[in-house]
């Protein structure tokens, strides 16, 4: 009767283990496309798509660099 419940016991460790991995998976599957969305802008002058981080904002518009920047003001 012993192994008889290890072996329960080894199916439902099996079958958490099995689920923990599928939600694991939906998680990193749901979180890259909004990441990539929320972090890149086009520039105004070239439509080049650049990180948030990297781009400069200016007059309502974002573009790429700050030497983009000045040459559409021009
Ligand atoms: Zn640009």
């Amino acid at each position: 009767m012993g192994l008889f419940r290890l072996f329960i016991l080894a199916v439902i460790g099996y079958c958490a283990y099995a689920l923990w991995r599928k939600y694991q998976q939906h998680q990193r599957l749901q979180q890259r496309p909004t990441t990539q969305v929320t972090d890149t802008v086009r520039c105004a002058y070239c439509n080049t798509h650049s990180p948030k981080q990297t781009a400069v904002y200016a007059n309502g518009k974002w573009y790429c660099n700050e030497q983009h920047q000045k040459l559409s003001q021009q």
